[in-house]
């Protein structure tokens, strides 16, 4: 008769390598079954070796020695994430562009008094005009003549609509490329199935710099809108290609990621630690019911 109370201060050891838990091992020792004693633990690598190698075939699911059905997780689940939600750039190309043209042309023709320029300015209607000196020398004669033009945002958007068309969409682009980023982290969290190896992969800091990089225009605005006005209000098209890119970034990313966990998962069955109270509803512990017919 063996000593379990001893056992239980000692080290813990695999029942298959019989080799001692160590600390700075990868391979953690877990209990697969019933069993207490010298047969409690096992690595997770040797259980499933030596279920792949044995010709037994109840030994393949079950404990020998207390006869325990193992509660198993099939690691078959692959990711269908890109089969479910057929999305290709070119979709991204129609769900980015004509939704930012429409938005950026629709507001600039109900914004008749241009209140987002003024809400951009902290409510203040800026204008600025800028001058400059002509000399004429025709001969005898010598001119000196001063012509002063409007220099603001408003004035060059008041001044050629075209140009308010631009300074719209430079601003909706970044606002629909963000909602679009987050519509997508919302799809990825909802429809994943091995959501928390994607996270581990691909992390939030991720989302979040995809996100940042949507309010570039803003800072950009800031920083031209005194010195350069008429290049705030030319920046549709760089500002939408970049958001795009953007967009079409994340996307092969995330495809890349998932692949790579279709890669890692196997069609293999994954041994669970035992838990005599497993719910049949928490993840992982809901493959297999454990069958009472081997109990005798
Ligand atoms: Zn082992
Ligand atoms: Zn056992």
């Amino acid at each position: 008769m063996k000593n379990y109370m001893n056992l239980e201060n000692e080290k813990k050891f695999c029942r298959i390598c019989l080799e001692e838990e160590e600390d700075d091992k990868d391979e953690e020792l877990f209990s697969p079954c019933r069993c207490s004693g010298t047969s409690k633990y096992v690595h997770k690598e040797c259980l499933n070796r030596w279920i792949e190698e044995t010709t037994n075939e109840r030994a393949k699911n079950q404990c020998m020695e207390c006869r325990t059905e193992y509660i198993v997780r099939n690691d078959g689940e692959k990711e269908t994430f890109f089969q479910d939600n057929l999305i290709n750039t070119r979709k991204i190309c129609v769900m980015f562009f004509i939704p930012t043209i429409l938005l950026g042309s629709i507001t600039f023709s109900l914004d008749k008094n241009l209140n987002m320029i003024t809400m951009l300015d902290g409510g203040k209607i800026y204008r600025n005009t800028i001058c400059q000196d002509y000399f004429y020398n025709y001969g005898n004669v010598v001119r000196n003549e001063t012509v002063c033009n409007p220099n603001s945002v408003r004035d060059y958007v008041e001044y050629y609509p075209i140009l308010g068309f631009d300074f719209y969409i430079s601003f909706y682009s970044g606002f629909w490329a963000l909602f679009l980023i987050l519509f997508w982290y919302n799809m990825l969290k909802k429809q994943l199935k091995n959501k928390e190896l994607f996270f581990q992969k691909y992390r939030n800091c991720k989302f979040v710099l995809h996100c940042l990089i949507c309010l570039k225009y803003i800072f950009f605005y800031y920083i031209v809108r005194y010195d350069m006005p008429e290049v705030a209000c030319s920046a549709a098209l760089p500002n939408m290609i970049l958001d795009f890119t953007n967009l079409s970034i994340l996307h092969k990313n995330t495809k890349f990621t998932i692949n790579e966990i279709n890669i890692e998962i196997t069609d293999k069955n994954i041994v669970l630690p035992w838990s005599e109270h497993y719910n049949a509803n928490e993840s992982g512990y809901n493959m297999i019911e454990i069958t009472s017919d081997d109990e005798d």
